[in-house]
Parts: structure tokens; sequence; C-alpha cells
């Protein structure tokens, strides 16, 4: 974060950015309003047994209903609330909604786990895993129904710390999983040393896999060696029916993806959450 840098990458701001910057910025302002005032949204992805294709859980994708600039996706306020640390607040409103709707489906769907996305900057603060703990002790749900992702790419920022921290996630009883495998670097001895349950292999590898030889070898090997590690192995991004029945003949076991559902909410989830049962 030099000085020098920060003033030779704005030099080369084009007047468009350096507009865009700044909206960024007044959007990620209003994002301390927004938490206060209800303005975010859980939504909810089934994730589906390539077994047998019955749901084994959702994850929980933020949404933020703007009142301007209408529903805008985390890809728009997601990197910005992270360089300014608000990210912390969607997590921990993310943690408290997941939280609430499994106590509700506490009856009618004991049997699935909701997975909150979590950022580098939860990772930081030592006081995030006792804190969470604490809040799914109070609230009654078995924290093995409390799935937490971590990007690959966001563990190896600070590779040592983030297996403390990801050890007094897991000794509080919450599985964790890897997100967006194949994208972040990661050495085999270092995934070794990782307390997860479940490796989430990045959408950019199941784009087109069932006409793609070269990239079927290598989701074979990350299946096989999540399996080799006693992970779990899921697809992210799965649209087609091809690209489906490819993962399941190379023995992945969970897909999540528009073939299976787009994200959901409200009455849609309701629907889906009585018809999946
Ligand atoms: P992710 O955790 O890898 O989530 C999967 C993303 O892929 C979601 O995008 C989802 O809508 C999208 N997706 C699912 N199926 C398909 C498909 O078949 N095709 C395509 N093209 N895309 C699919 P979304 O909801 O826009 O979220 C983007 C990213 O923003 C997430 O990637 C995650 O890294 C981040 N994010 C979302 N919610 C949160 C949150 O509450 N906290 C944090 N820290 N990050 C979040
Ligand atoms: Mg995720
Ligand atoms: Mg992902
Ligand atoms: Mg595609």
């Amino acid at each position: 974060h030099s000085a020098k840098r920060a003033a030779g990458s704005f030099a080369w701001y084009s007047e468009a950015q350096e507009a865009a910057r700044l909206d960024h910025l007044s959007l990620v302002s209003d994002l301390r309003v927004a938490v206060a005032q209800s303005q975010l949204q859980m939504w909810l992805q089934p994730k589906l047994s390539l077994r047998d294709g019955r749901p084994v859980g959702a994850e929980a994708l933020v949404r933020w209903a703007h009142p301007e600039r209408g529903m805008v996706s985390p890809a728009d306020f997601v990197p910005f609330a992270e360089q300014t640390g608000y990210i912390t607040l969607v997590t921990d409103w993310m943690l408290a909604e997941a939280l609430r709707t499994l106590q509700t489906w506490q009856r009618s769907h004991p049997d699935l786990s909701i997975a909150v996305n979590l950022s580098t900057r939860d990772l930081q603060d030592p006081g995030f895993a006792p804190r969470l703990a604490q809040r799914v002790a109070a609230s009654g749900v078995d924290p093995q129904r409390l799935r937490l992702e971590i990007t690959e790419s966001g563990l190896m920022d600070d590779p040592a710390k983030s297996v403390a921290l990801l050890h007094a996630l897991r000794a509080a009883g919450m599985p964790l999983s890897i997100d967006d495998f194949g994208t972040g670097y990661s050495s085999l001895a270092y995934l070794q040393k990782l307390p997860v349950s479940e490796l989430k292999i990045d959408r950019s590898f199941v784009d087109g896999l069932d006409a793609a030889p070269a990239t079927q070898r290598l989701v074979k090997a990350m299946i096989e060696m999540g399996h080799g590690l006693n992970l779990m192995v899921t697809a992210e991004g799965v649209e087609t029916p091809a690209e489906r029945d490819t993962l399941k003949a190379l023995g992945c076991d969970v897909m999540q993806g528009y073939l299976g559902s787009r994200p959901l909410h409200g009455e849609k989830l309701d629907a889906w959450l009585l018809s999946s049962t």
C-alpha cells in the first residue's frame, strides 16, 4: 500500500475509471445504512447430491436492495467492502440471517445446511471464532448445519494465520469449505493442514467441461485429490445436463449451479423447499 504505488496508479486512471471508483466509494459508505435499514437480503442457492439429485443444503449469497440503484450484486460491492472493512458487517448480518433460517428449518428441513461466505477480514479478527461459537450456541442450532466458506486465494493471503483461525472455527463445530478451488495456488502440504471437509471447484473449470478433455483430466485429478484428503467435492456453476453428467462420471459428489437452481429468495425459496422434501 505504498503512497508511491497509489499515486502511480491514480495517474493512470481515466476519468471514467475515477468516476466509477468514487461511485463505488459512495456505495460502500451507504453500506452501514444498508445494514441498519435492512436493505440486505440473503438469497439461497441449492446444492444437490450428484448421487441421487437430493438437496444437501444451500449457499447463502448476499444481495443489496438499494433504494435508488435497485438490486446490487455482490460483485459490485463485496470487493470494496473488503477494502474498507465494512464486509465484517455484512458477514455478521448474513450469519445472523442464516442462523435464523436454520432455526425455522429445525422441524421442516433438519438435514439441510446453510453455507455462509467469510472474508479474509473476518479471519484477521482473533475474536471472530469465539464470538461466532457463542452466537451459534445461543441460537440452539446444531453448528454442523452452519457451513463456512473461505476462498482458496483468501486463505493464501496469510496461510499460517488462516490455519489457526480455521482450527478455532472447526473446534467450535462448524464445517469448513474451500471456495473457488483451483484459482489460488495452495500447495498439497498446506491443504493437508486445513481442517476443511469440502472442496468447491471453481466454476471456470466447469464451464464447457463436457467438451474439454484436458480440463476433464484436471478436474478428475482435483476430485481424486479431494477424496484422498477425505473431502467432499462440489462443483460450482453447473449450467447444463452435459456438464452435470461429466462431473458425475468423474466422481464429483455435489453440484451447485443454475441447472439445479438459481439463488432463491422469498416465495420462490419457499416453493423450492416445499417441492424438494
Ligand atoms: P461464490 O461464493 O463462489 O458464489 C457463487 C457465485 O456463482 C454466485 O454469484 C452465484 O450466483 C454464481 N453462480 C451460481 N451458479 C452459477 C451458474 O450456474 N453459472 C454462473 N455463471 N454463475 C453461477 P454471486 O451471488 O453474484 O456472488 C459472487 C461472489 O460474491 C461469491 O462467489 C462470493 O465470493 C461473494 N459473495 C456473495 N455473498 C457474499 C457474502 O455474504 N459475503 C462475502 N464475503 N462474499 C460474498
Ligand atoms: Mg461461496
Ligand atoms: Mg465460488
Ligand atoms: Mg456454460
